[in-house]
């Protein structure tokens, strides 16, 4: 992935152990992700990388804001994410199949790239409800324009959405009620 060398970490030279990688990922990170939700954030990301004899650890702690959309009033926001997750690496000569927190690495590799598991790590800590969070008292921080427009349109929601189903009008009609 050109631009984002800064994100390997080179495991072949360092001593058994744990090493402490810090990162600051902004736009121009997330600029090397195509259609996700989140384009651009502010956050701060550790990866601690604890080498074994056979096997290597990855921790991944990020936190910090990313920018999205919101689904009320489809300004952006800045939405607080946190997570911690661990990835192991595995050597080996052939590839053994991988699993969702566990990776292959060949024995010739000596460096592991970080950033496709750093991204995955920030937009899985997304939730899946995303709204303006309230301020202190109580009130929505949504576009104050949008949400009286929303009001309006809300009088009749279910309108336009839900048709009578014809079919029960014929069973009705069928059992004499109507
Ligand atoms: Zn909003």
């Amino acid at each position: 992935m050109a631009g984002l060398s800064t994100y390997n970490i080179a495991f072949k030279g360092l001593a058994l152990g744990t090493h402490e990688f810090d990162y600051q990922i902004n736009k121009k990170f997330f600029d090397h992700f195509d259609g996700g939700i989140a384009e651009d954030g502010n956050i701060t990301a550790k990866v601690v990388l604890e080498k074994q004899s056979s096997l290597m650890v990855l921790w991944f702690h990020v936190s910090g804001t990313v920018k999205i959309q919101c689904d009320r009033c489809l300004d952006l926001y800045d939405q607080p994410v946190s997570s911690d997750n661990k990835v192991f690496i595995k050597y080996g000569e052939s590839k053994f199949e991988e699993g969702d927190d566990v990776i292959w690495v060949s024995t010739n590799d000596h460096l592991v790239n970080v950033a496709q598991m750093l991204y995955d790590f920030i937009i899985l800590a997304i939730p899946i409800r995303q709204v303006h969070p309230n301020d202190k008292d109580g009130n929505s921080l949504c576009n104050p324009e949008m949400l009286k427009k929303l009001k309006k349109m809300a009088y009749n929601p279910k309108k336009s959405e839900k048709k009578p189903d014809s079919r029960w009008d014929d069973l009705k009609k069928l059992l004499g009620n109507e």
